[in-house]
């Protein structure tokens, strides 16, 4: 079983980082890195955040909501919808505030016991958040708490109100008629859980649901109101936005401006999570090798990795006549889970490549499958073709070099295609793409 698993063992994901495919509109499905669909994500559900701490804990929450929803569309072909269905995303340029946010947080998300965390953010709390199991019973989490928030507060009140015609209401609640509408009930945080009408009980979440679909959401725009009847309809007079739970955008803000940083922010709305790349802290030791720095654990596969990436980056400069500029970075991973939960892959790759920075699965378990070597050749060969790179290049282009002259047994259609190239034209001319870009 295990022997057949490292067998299967593909050399290399897509170079460049964990890639998500989302479906924008008109139906087109785009594979794009995790980090660019995060900064998507950013322009859709943070345009008014500017404080760059405030951004930088959005970006941690942000990416946790998608690590931990990856796949809620895989049966449709996709990982995520843009709607608000999943985060709502704005594909295209990433202003360059967002950009640094997302950079200074890469691969940062939240852990609540190993998994990544089931997350959520709301615009504006309305001064207190509501806890997860009081919106949606059976999602409480000792994370999601309620809790006090003066911070929103002081940025604005958050007030709102909005009159829904009787006979409007009726026809959304697919009622004859309606013409009396109280709260019945509250949640623990104040939120209204229950209405009676003249018409019987009606649930709050899904007069919430319907009217946000009918009528827009920026209509009843929480379930955090009062009700004031009129000739015309019932006034809803609220405050807050979303649902109120968890991260709460405008007292993130204010937050940020008051001094605080990123991680004490994300501690305020989502109290004991574990920030990290990793569900727990790698005992890593820092060592230098001849041409690179080496992050091991200190098992005895780890012994002569120094020696083996050092022969495989010169290797790789000699085959592609690149030279490493900087010093590439060799991240051995002491476990499968510890190598899946930093990087984000599947336990099914070898190693992962991102800039510089090589992430490397358990080096025993590479040896004994027979591929380290070669999976330390194509990786350096990776890190030679993002340090030379001066335009961003394409995935398949990158993947295709990079499997074109390490050479060894996989083939693929990304290799194929570099290797036609490389007849037509030339390998100098295939390299100087590099440089002015691949069209
Ligand atoms: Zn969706
Ligand atoms: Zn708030």
């Amino acid at each position: 079983m295990v022997a057949k698993l490292l067998f299967s063992l593909a050399l290399c994901a897509l170079a460049h980082a964990q890639t998500v495919g989302v479906r924008l509109a008109g139906g087109v499905t785009r594979r794009v890195p995790m980090d660019e669909y995060i900064g998507w994500v950013l322009s859709g559900e943070a345009g008014g955040m500017k404080a760059p701490q405030a951004l930088q804990a959005m970006a941690v929450v942000a990416r946790t909501y998608a690590r931990a929803n990856l796949g809620r569309h895989r049966a449709q072909g996709f990982d995520f919808c843009e709607t608000t269905h999943c985060q709502d995303a704005r594909a295209g340029a990433i202003p360059a505030r967002i950009r640094a946010a997302v950079e200074a947080t890469e691969g940062i998300i939240l852990w609540d016991r190993g998994r990544p965390a089931k997350v959520f953010y709301t615009g504006h709390c309305g001064g207190r958040s509501a806890g997860a199991g009081e919106i949606w019973p059976g999602a409480a989490r000792t994370y999601l708490p309620s809790r006090e928030d003066p911070y929103c507060l002081q940025s604005s009140p958050g007030r709102w109100n909005t009159l829904i015609p009787w006979a409007d209401l009726a026809a959304l609640l697919t009622l004859p008629t309606l013409e009396h509408l109280e709260i019945a009930r509250l949640t623990a945080s104040g939120r209204v859980a229950e209405l009676r009408s003249n018409a019987g009980p009606i649930s709050a979440e899904r007069l919430h649901l319907l009217a946000g679909r009918a009528l827009g959401w920026n209509r009843l725009r929480s379930r955090f109101y009062e009700i004031v009847e009129t000739p015309q309809g019932p006034r809803f007079e609220g405050r807050g936005t979303g649902h109120g739970v968890g991260f709460c955008q405008i007292g993130a803000e204010q937050r940020a401006l008051a001094g605080h940083t990123w991680q004490q922010i994300v501690q305020a709305y989502l109290p004991g999570l574990r920030a990290g790349v990793a569900a727990k802290d790698i005992p890593w030791r820092v060592v230098q090798s001849e041409r690179l720095e080496l992050w091991i654990t200190g098992a005895p596969a780890d012994e002569d990795l120094p020696r083996l990436a050092d022969t495989a980056l010169a290797e790789a400069e000699k085959r592609t006549t690149l030279r490493a500029g900087k010093r590439p970075q060799l991240r051995a991973y002491p476990e499968v889970s510890s190598f899946r939960d930093a990087t984000g892959e599947p336990g099914t790759i070898a190693a992962i490549t991102r800039g510089r920075i090589v992430h490397l699965q358990p080096a025993a378990r590479l040896r004994a499958n027979g591929t380290l070597h070669s999976t330390l050749l194509h990786e350096m060969i990776h890190v030679l073709i993002a340090l030379n790179t001066a335009v961003p290049v394409p995935i398949w282009f990158d993947e295709g070099l990079a499997g074109y002259l390490a050479g060894g047994t996989t083939h693929s259609n990304e290799r194929a295609r570099v290797a036609a190239m490389v007849r037509k034209q030339g390998l100098p001319a295939v390299l100087n793409l590099l440089k002015t870009g691949v069209r």
